[in-house]
């Protein structure tokens, strides 16, 4: 049975959007693309040092599992010339994997649901435009409901 994955996408390196919509045409590769989120204009978050983020999100409904298709995502970033530098650093390309349908797994690899996305405005404002009616398998809450949240906290 296919599932229903939600991904975040991100630049600030290059021409940042046409960064983001390589990669979504990339993603088509691991499953059907059911929705993309508009990108936003983001100040970095962390490591201040660095240019303004594009960020945006996707949904995903793919047969792969969850692993695998993280290690897709990853090879994406790979393809896009993102080297690992600085810890939440500068990228070409940052994709990661936020929601896997009702999934909950940590592992070394890969943690789902995505542990910040609570608290980053800047993944839950464009994945509320597409997914706003997925629910955190932890908290039992909706991303619309997360984005509520995070709004009315900063
Ligand atoms: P970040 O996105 O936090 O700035 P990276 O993109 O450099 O960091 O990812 C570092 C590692 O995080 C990846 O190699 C991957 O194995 C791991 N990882 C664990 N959970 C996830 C997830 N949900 N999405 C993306 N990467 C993850
Ligand atoms: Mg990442």
């Amino acid at each position: 049975m296919p599932e229903l994955a939600a991904i975040a996408l991100g630049s600030n390196l290059g021409d940042r959007e046409g960064n983001l919509l390589a990669a979504v045409e990339q993603v088509r590769a691991l499953g059907v693309v059911r929705g993309v989120s508009s990108f936003y204009d983001t100040a970095p978050v962390g490591y201040l040092e660095q240019p303004r983020f594009l960020n945006g999100a996707l949904v995903l409904e793919t047969s792969l599992g969850p692993v695998e298709l993280l290690r897709g995502l990853l090879g994406i970033e790979l393809a896009m010339g993102r080297v690992r530098g600085v810890d939440q650093g500068p990228r070409v390309i940052d994709l990661d994997l936020l929601l896997y349908g009702g999934l909950v797994m940590a592992t070394e690899e890969l943690t789902v649901p995505h542990p910040a996305m609570g608290e980053r405005r800047f993944v839950l404002e464009p994945l509320a435009e597409v997914a706003g009616g997925m629910v955190h398998p932890v908290s039992g809450v909706t991303v619309g409901e997360m984005l509520r949240v995070v709004q009315s906290e900063q």
